[in-house]
C-alpha cells in the first residue's frame, strides 16, 4: 500500500514529487481505518491506564494521519488545482468527523481522567503534565461530556462550521482568480513601476491577450493603489478588491454574505450546547487572555492612546493630499497613493527604490546570519521533493552539526496559491519507539517573484514579512520538547503564539543586521546609510492609523462573536451593522458604503482567528518587551539569544506562555516597550 500510494509512505519527508490528487481518498481510507483500530483499542483497553498504552499508541496513529492530511491540506493552499480542491473538499467532511468524534469520546476521556488521576500522574514531568491537561479541556470544549442527543448536534455543527470556512476561503480565492483588467493603452500605467508593469504584460501574453492583465493578487494589486496616477484606475482596482466575495463581487455563487451568517449562528449554537453564553467564551478558555471583557478593555485602552496620533496622521495627509496632489477629497482609493507620496516627500525615498537594495539572496543569507549568530545555530540548503520548482529546502544544525529540523521556503504569489504569508508544521517534534522525529516547517510567502532573469527583490515590509514567517518557522523547529501535541507551536495558546514571529520583525530595523543584508541589484552596493536613517525616520510614519486599523478588526472580532447576537435581538441587526460601530468608534478614514471587507477576512471566518483577532496586538506586546532585553544587551547578543530559545522557543506549548515569559524576561510583560517602538510616548 505504501509503496503505491506516496501519501501513505512515511518513511521522510513527503513525497511531494509523487502525491496526486487521485491519491487523497484512498490514503484518508487507509489512515482513517488505522486511527480508528487506534482508537478501539486503547478506548476498550481493560488494564490500568498508562503513558504507554494510552497516549503513545493514540500519538503514532495521529501523527500518520496528521502527516498525510496536512500535505494535502497543503498543496491545496499553494498549487490548487480544480482536482486536488475537490480532492480535499470531498474528502475533508469525513476528517473533520473523525476529530470531532475523537474529541467527543467518553471511553477516551474516561481513559484520559484516569490516567491524570493515576499514581504515575505526579512523576510526569511539565510537559507530559500539560499535554493530559489540555486533553482533558480540549475534550470537554469538544462536547466529550454532552448527553448523547446533543453531542449529535454539536458534531453536526461543527462538521457543517468546516465546510462552511472551507467555502469562505475557497469563495474568496475564485474570486481573486476570476478578475483580472486588461489594459491595452500604456497611458493607464502611468506610475505604476516597470517590474509591475513588466509583469502584467508577461500575464497578458499568457492569457493571449495584447496589452497587460493587472489582478487583485497583493504584488499587482498593492503596488497600483501606491503608485498609479489615474485615479479612475485605483478607483476601478480598489471597488474591485474590497467587494471580493461579497453582494458586490462579480459572482453571486461566491457571495461570503450567507456564509458569514451561519458561521455566526452555527458558533453560537456550539457555544450553547457547551454551556456557555458566547463563541467569545469559549474562544477564550485555552488562551492567555482570561475573559472577553479583559480582552476589551486591553483594546479599548490601547484604542484610546492610538487614536489622537491617527487623528494627527490623518490630518497631516488630507492636507498635504489638498496642497500637493489637488485632492480635495481624500478618496479610500487615494490614501495609499497620497501616503506613498507624503512619505517620498518628507524621507525622499519610495518603496520601489528601497527595494533594488533588498535582492531575494542578500535577505536570505541576512536572516539566516541573525538566527545563526543569536541562537548558535547553522542554516544550509538541501534538497528534497517540492510542489512547485521555486520552492527551496533548509536543514537547520545545532552547534555540534547535529539536525535540529527543516524547512520548506515557498516565497512568491502564483495562480491557484492561496494570499498572505503563513507558516504550518510538516512535521512534529516527538519521541517514538526511542528515537527522535526531527520537526519540519512550511514558509509560505506570496512575494514578487523574480522578472527579467534578475533576482527578486522585496521591499522593506515584504523582508519584514519573512523576518516574522520565519519566526514561527523557529518556534516550530527549535523545540526540545519530545511530547506529542505540547511541542513547537502545538498547544501554544492563540493569543502567544505572534510572540516568536513579531519578535523577528525587529531586527529588520537594525543597521548592523540591514547593512549586511542589502546589496543593490544592479550594482551591489549596500544600503545606503542615509537611506537607512530616512526609512527609520519613516518607520512610524503613519504607525496611528495602523494601529487603529488593527484594533478596529481586533475589536469587530471580538464584539462580534461576544456581543452581537446572530439569532436577533441585541444592540445589532447585521455584522456590518457591528462594523459600522466599531469604526464610528476607534476608525479614522471614512470608508465607502461599498466596502464589505469582512467578505474577505479569511483570518476571523476561515482560519483560527475568530475571537482572537486581539492575538497580534496582546502579542505584539510581549514581543516588543521580549525584546528589548535585546536592546539591553545589544542586538545580535547570544546571552539573551540562548536565553530566548532556551526559556521561550524551546518549550512550545509544555506550559503556559506566561510562565515562559516571566522565565525569560524576569517580570511580567509591561505595554511600555510596544508604545516606544511605536512612537506613542508623549516626550
Ligand atoms: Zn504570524
Amino acid at each position: 500500500m505504501a509503496a503505491s500510494n506516496p501519501l501513505l509512505d512515511f518513511s521522510g519527508l513527503p513525497r511531494f514529487d509523487a502525491i496526486e490528487p487521485r491519491h487523497v481518498a484512498p490514503a484518508v481510507d487507509a489512515l482513517l481505518a488505522a486511527a480508528h483500530g487506534a482508537v478501539e483499542r486503547v478506548a476498550t483497553d481493560s488494564a490500568p491506564a498508562t503513558w504507554e498504552n494510552v497516549i503513545e499508541p493514540l500519538a503514532d496513529a495521529l501523527d500518520h494521519f496528521d502527516r498525510a492530511w496536512g500535505a494535502v491540506r497543503h498543496l491545496n493552499a499553494v498549487v490548487s488545482t480544480p482536482e486536488l480542491r475537490e480532492a480535499y473538499n470531498g474528502n475533508l467532511p469525513r476528517v473533520t468527523a473523525f476529530y470531532t468524534d475523537l474529541a467527543q469520546d467518553l471511553r477516551l476521556y474516561q481513559r484520559y481522567r484516569a490516567l491524570r488521576d493515576s499514581a504515575a500522574f505526579e512523576t510526569f514531568d511539565r510537559a507530559r503534565k500539560q499535554l493530559i491537561e489540555n486533553e482533558l479541556r480540549d475534550f470537554r470544549l469538544g462536547g466529550a461530556e454532552l448527553p448523547d442527543e446533543r453531542k449529535a448536534r454539536f458534531k453536526d455543527v461543527q462538521e457543517a462550521l468546516a465546510s462552511l470556512c472551507a467555502k469562505f476561503d475557497d469563495n474568496v480565492l475564485d474570486a481573486i482568480n476570476d478578475w483580472a483588467l486588461y489594459i491595452e493603452d500604456e497611458g493607464e500605467l502611468e506610475g505604476v513601476p516597470h517590474d509591475v508593469v513588466s509583469e502584467a504584460r508577461s500575464a497578458a501574453r499568457a492569457d493571449g491577450r495584447p496589452g497587460w492583465k493587472l489582478t487583485l493578487r497583493m504584488p499587482c494589486y498593492l503596488p497600483v493603489m501606491q503608485y498609479a496616477q489615474r485615479r479612475t484606475l485605483r478607483e476601478t482596482m480598489h471597488r474591485a478588491y474590497v467587494t471580493r466575495a461579497s453582494d458586490l463581487g462579480g459572482n453571486p455563487e461566491w457571495d461570503n454574505t450567507p456564509i458569514i451568517d451561519e458561521i455566526l449562528k452555527l458558533r453560537r449554537e456550539a457555544a450553547r450546547i457547551l454551556g456557555y453564553e458566547t463563541y467569545a467564551d469559549v474562544s477564550l478558555v485555552p488562551k492567555m487572555a482570561k475573559s472577553a471583557d479583559e480582552v476589551l478593555a486591553f483594546l479599548r485602552d490601547l484604542a484610546q492612546r492610538a487614536k489622537p496620533f491617527a487623528q494627527r496622521d490623518y490630518a497631516e495627509l488630507t492636507a498635504f493630499a489638498r496642497t500637493d496632489l489637488d485632492l480635495d477629497r481624500l478618496e479610500a482609493w487615494d490614501i495609499a497613493f497620497a501616503s506613498e507620496k507624503l512619505k517620498a516627500k518628507r524621507y525622499a525615498f519610495s518603496d520601489q527604490q528601497v527595494r533594488q537594495y533588498f535582492p531575494e539572496p542578500k535577505v536570505l543569507a541576512g536572516l539566516f546570519r541573525v538566527v545563526e549568530s543569536i541562537y548558535g545555530i547553522r542554516i544550509r540548503e538541501a534538497r528534497a521533493p517540492v510542489w512547485h520548482p521555486t520552492v527551496r529546502f533548509y536543514e537547520l544544525l545545532d552547534r555540534d552539526d547535529t539536525l535540529v529540523g527543516q524547512f520548506y521556503l515557498d516565497n512568491y504569489a502564483r495562480a491557484g496559491k492561496q494570499g498572505g504569508a503563513w507558516m504550518d508544521d510538516a512535521i512534529n517534534r516527538r519521541q517514538s519507539a526511542g528515537r527522535v522525529q526531527h520537526p519540519v516547517a512550511y514558509i509560505t510567502c506570496n512575494l514578487s517573484a523574480p522578472v527579467d532573469g534578475k533576482p527578486a527583490t522585496f521591499t522593506h515590509d515584504e523582508v519584514i514579512t519573512i523576518f516574522h514567517e520565519f519566526g514561527h518557522g523557529l518556534h516550530q523547529l527549535l523545540t526540545r520538547v519530545e511530547v506529542p501535541g505540547v511541542s513547537g507551536i502545538e498547544g501554544v495558546e492563540w493569543d502567544a503564539v505572534e510572540l516568536p514571529s513579531q519578535f523577528m520583525e525587529n531586527f529588520c530595523w537594525e543597521w548592523q543586521v540591514v547593512e549586511p543584508m542589502s546589496g543593490h541589484v544592479d550594482t551591489g552596493t549596500p544600503l545606503p546609510r542615509d537611506l537607512f536613517d530616512r526609512l527609520i525616520a519613516a518607520k512610524n510614519f503613519q504607525s496611528g492609523l495602523a494601529m487603529v486599523r488593527q484594533l478596529e478588526l481586533a475589536l469587530f472580532d471580538m464584539l462580534l462573536h461576544h456581543a452581537y447576537d446572530p439569532d436577533g435581538g441585541g444592540e445589532w441587526t447585521t455584522p456590518q451593522a457591528v462594523l459600522d460601530a466599531v469604526r464610528r468608534e476607534v476608525a479614522v478614514i471614512p470608508r465607502p458604503a461599498y466596502d464589505r471587507f469582512m467578505h474577505s477576512f479569511g483570518h476571523v471566518f476561515a482560519g483560527g482567528y475568530a475571537a482572537g483577532y486581539y492575538s497580534y496586538k496582546w502579542a505584539e506586546v510581549l514581543s516588543a518587551d521580549a525584546y528589548s532585553l535585546f536592546e539591553e544587551h545589544g542586538v545580535l547578543s547570544s546571552v539573551a539569544g540562548q536565553r530566548f530559545r532556551d526559556e521561550v522557543l524551546a518549550r512550545g506549548g509544555s506550559r503556559p506562555a506566561i510562565e515562559s515569559f516571566v522565565a525569560f524576561r524576569g517580570r511580567a510583560p509591561s505595554i511600555d516597550a510596544l508604545l516606544r517602538h511605536n512612537g506613542m510616548i508623549e516626550p
